[in-house]
């Protein structure tokens, strides 16, 4: 039987990611991986024990210890349905704070190794749309397509804080843009597992387009790649 090719989505926070690659994956029957769901949920499991994020030993040892399974959205609002440890934390995991401390849990080698382990074998089988900032690079290198979705950081700003609105919270605009700010350099200058394209992505600057035109260019480019 011929593997359906697997698609690797990396970006900085707003490209547009999550909506696109759910999007897609629908498009093609394929199933969606959402990868920093997977950081979310462990620190958010630390946060809830009094487990620092910055305890490197600590969080390593809980991310090797703790089951994150994703399954299609349940629920209006959320893009997957995110299980820790067995309970449904897709919620609970999308708060500003619980990213941002994903973000520190990731620069951890262990924590990463542990993930990226539990990624592989998601990914195992193929035909799967999986998105997060080290796809192409580290965790599916073989991927028969990878994009790399860009997009200004004023862009990227205005779309999360129409998420956050769209949530019921009152975001200011002036802290959106720091906070997009603040992690695209923790991502981008972390030592492990860099955010950045890999050599042989796509590059989809997404500043001035719909969702659906990204959609479309992309499923585009899988039918080009699956012959
Ligand atoms: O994509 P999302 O904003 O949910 O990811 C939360 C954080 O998890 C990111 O800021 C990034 O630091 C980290 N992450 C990562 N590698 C991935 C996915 C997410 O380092 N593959």
């Amino acid at each position: 039987m011929k593997t359906r090719v697997s698609i690797a989505i990396d970006g900085p926070v707003g490209s547009g990611k999550s909506t696109v690659a759910r999007l897609v994956a629908r498009r093609l029957g394929s199933t969606y991986i959402d990868t920093g769901a997977m950081y979310r949920a462990v620190a958010l499991k630390a946060r809830r024990r009094g487990i620092r994020w910055d305890d490197a030993d600590a969080m390593a040892a809980l991310a090797r210890d703790t089951s994150v399974e994703l399954r299609p959205a349940a629920a209006a609002g959320v893009t997957s349905t995110v299980l820790l440890d067995g309970e449904d934390v897709s919620r609970a995991i999308r708060e500003t704070e619980i990213g941002r401390g994903a973000s520190d849990i990731a620069v951890i080698p262990g924590v990463r190794r542990a993930l990226v382990s539990m990624q592989r074998r998601m990914a195992a089988a193929g035909g799967v749309v999986m998105e997060g900032r080290d796809i192409g690079t580290v965790v599916l290198p073989e991927a028969g397509l990878k994009v790399f979705l860009a997009g200004s950081v004023e862009e990227r700003a205005r779309r999360r804080f129409l998420e956050l609105k769209a949530k019921g919270a009152s975001p200011v605009m002036r802290e959106v843009v720091e906070e997009v700010r603040a992690r695209d350099l923790q991502d981008s200058t972390r030592a492990d597992s860099p955010l950045k394209k890999a050599d042989d992505a796509v590059e989809i600057d997404t500043t001035n387009m719909t969702i659906d035109d990204v959609v479309a260019e992309i499923v585009r480019l899988a039918g080009v790649r699956s012959g």
